[in-house]
């Protein structure tokens, strides 16, 4: 027996009851309300669901056509059988052509029931199309993955807060957001990995976010969020700062702690009437200024930032052309021993290009990292190295002790670095324990499980490795002790002003004692004065690298000053 909710819009309780009578003899269940008037079936229809309506032609001061057109108002698709004593055939035709689904007579109730259940499953075909349709168009505009809404949305929803906006005294914020280090995870752990952290990062990007503001996947691992009703830029400050807070906590999945991070961009209206595709331009413009003032942060876009991002583009362009036209070049720095002899160097890389003279390698290390071409140019450096190094030693022009240490970037690692340091060896001859390998704490924190395999293969090649620019990352000191590494470099940020800064002499101190607590050396970089020498060696630091002693060298310079030595 299946159940029937009927409303029935009839004058006679004897019509009603022979209606129900013949649908419980088909087999149905039904429950019904029965009205007289408008007022009373407008409210049934307002209150209730129901499965079918029936309504009889004539009533006293209503009629069908009424029945019908309030049904049609209501907006609620329910099918409409009429069933009546008597019924003109053009009455029957009208009433069809106004929305009823049948006309019955009241002599003939035995089609009533295979109207209804023809009815049902046509509104239930009806219903299902529908929410098709419902899940199509959610499909078009929202992102499969996250359910966020696609950059084609955006673009509309971002339009219409502009227009909304016009001439009000408040502003929109469009913030870019952009992960950090999803491209390394992607990689390490491939993209089924990939997938469930960009879901996760649209979960903290609403927690984030107010419950009318716009989150949009913009494209792979870029996000842009939209806010109105802004009245002061602090307001959208403070949103970015949690953004990057919450993004910045380790991503658990399987057993690993993925670190991503976040830089982010932010733009906003104001009375130049940017479109909506500016203010994603200017915000993305602010995105890279973020990215390259460290990570982790985030700018408010200025029009100054256009230049940079042109020279960025530029620069880009260019860093392809580089490799072939041999503009890479390596630089040696001295580091050097508290007996002033010579530790060894830390080989740095150049770029000298065609019209712009020397890049600085903290504009392209970022640019090669994100073209991919840090493998083949990090492997390039290695192997010319490690040649270079060991044809000074077999000439006898450098001690044959001397270490060579070379950066290692977070690419690197997670790439086929345990090959690579094996084919230098083979091929340079270079003594692994005289090769040391400069690592960032970001690196390894990225998936300490993994990063200590990795780390254990390294030393079984009997490598060096060291932890670059320490105390600038996470200086998480409880995992450091889990990790074989042989040296501590204090970032140049707390050695430079050292001398005039208690702050930074604490903390660079405190390095020291942590470094040989864990059974670790310390390098300090950014040596540029004696008295900031003076109170590292009274500290105990092991090996010093700065200007005060050289600059980084290009190799025709490094062994006269070797030869020369390294007396201050
Ligand atoms: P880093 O590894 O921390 O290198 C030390 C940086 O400090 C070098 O900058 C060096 O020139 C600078 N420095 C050394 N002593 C002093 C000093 O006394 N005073 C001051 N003010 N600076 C000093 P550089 O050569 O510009 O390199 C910047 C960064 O670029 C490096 O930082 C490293 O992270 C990266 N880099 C350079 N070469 C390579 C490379 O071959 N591979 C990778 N992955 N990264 C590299
Ligand atoms: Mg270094
Ligand atoms: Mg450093």
């Amino acid at each position: 027996m299946s159940e029937l909710n009927i409303l029935i819009a009839e004058d006679s309780e004897n019509d009603t009851v022979l209606i129900m009578r013949e649908l419980k003899k088909a087999g149905y269940q039904p429950s019904y309300e029965r009205v007289e008037t408008e007022a009373d079936m407008e409210r049934a229809l307002h209150n209730q669901v129901w499965d079918i309506v029936i309504t009889d032609h004539n009533m006293h001061g209503f009629s069908s056509v009424e029945a019908l057109n309030l049904v049609k108002q209501s907006g609620k698709d329910v099918p409409v059988i009429i069933v009546s004593g008597m019924i003109g055939e053009n009455a029957a035709v009208e009433a069809m052509k106004s929305g009823a689904h049948d006309y019955i007579m009241k002599d003939n109730l035995a089609r009533l029931a295979p109207a209804i259940e023809r009815e049902l499953r046509d509104a239930e075909t009806r219903r299902a199309r529908q929410e098709a349709e419902k899940a199509l168009s959610h499909l078009s505009v929202h992102d499969s993955l996250t359910n966020l809404v696609n950059r084609k949305q955006l673009i509309d929803s971002l339009s219409a807060a502009l227009m909304r906006t016009d001439g009000r005294g408040y502003m929109v914020a469009v913030l870019y957001i952009d992960l950090d280090r999803f491209k390394v995870t992607n990689d390490t752990y491939g993209t089924d990995m990939g997938d469930k952290v960009l879901q996760e990062v649209a979960a903290r990007l609403r927690r984030c976010a107010r419950y009318d503001d716009i989150i949009s996947r913009y494209d792979g691992d870029e996000f842009i969020m939209v806010i109105e009703n802004i009245y002061d830029t602090a307001e959208a400050c403070v949103v970015a700062e949690m953004v990057i807070k919450l993004l910045s906590k380790p991503f658990q999945f399987d057993g690993h702690d993925i670190y991503i991070g976040a830089s982010v961009g932010i733009s906003f209206s104001d009375s130049v009437g940017w479109s909506a595709d500016d203010l994603i331009k200017n915000a993305g413009t602010a995105m890279y200024q973020a990215k390259n003032g460290g990570r982790n942060n985030y700018q408010e876009y200025t029009s100054d930032m256009d230049d940079a991002a042109e020279h960025r583009r530029y620069l880009e362009l260019s860093l392809y052309k580089a490799i072939e036209l041999d503009e890479l070049e390596l630089y040696f720095q001295p580091q050097i021993k508290p007996d002033k002899s010579l530790r060894g160097a830390e080989v740095l890389l150049r770029w000298h290009h065609g019209t712009l003279g020397l890049v600085p390698p903290v504009e392209f290390i970022d640019l090669l990292e994100e073209t991919g071409l840090i493998i083949p140019v990090g492997e390039w450096v290695l192997m010319t190295a490690c040649n270079t190094w060991c044809q000074w030693m077999a000439d006898g022009k450098i001690p044959q002790d001397s270490v060579l240490a070379v950066n290692i970037s977070t690419y690197q690692f997670k790439g086929e670095l345990v090959d690579t340091v094996d084919r230098v060896i083979k091929e340079t001859g270079i003594p692994p324990h005289l090769l040391d390998l400069e690592l960032t704490e970001g690196t390894l924190m990225d998936d300490t499980e993994s990063s200590i395999e990795a780390l254990a293969a390294l030393k079984e090649r009997g490598v060096q490795l060291s932890i670059d620019d320490f105390g600038t990352g996470y200086s998480s000191l409880s995992y450091l002790s889990t990790f074989p590494i042989d040296y501590l470099k204090i970032d140049k940020s707390f050695v430079l002003n050292l001398d005039n800064n208690e702050n930074d002499a604490v903390i660079a101190k405190t390095i020291i004692g942590l470094a040989h607590n864990l059974g670790m050396h310390v390098i300090a970089e950014g040596v540029e004065n004696r008295a900031v020498l003076d109170f590292l060696s009274s500290e105990g630091c092991d090996i010093y690298q700065g200007f005060l002693f050289a600059k980084p060298l290009p190799v025709g310079d490094f062994v006269p000053a070797v030869v020369d030595g390294f007396m201050v």
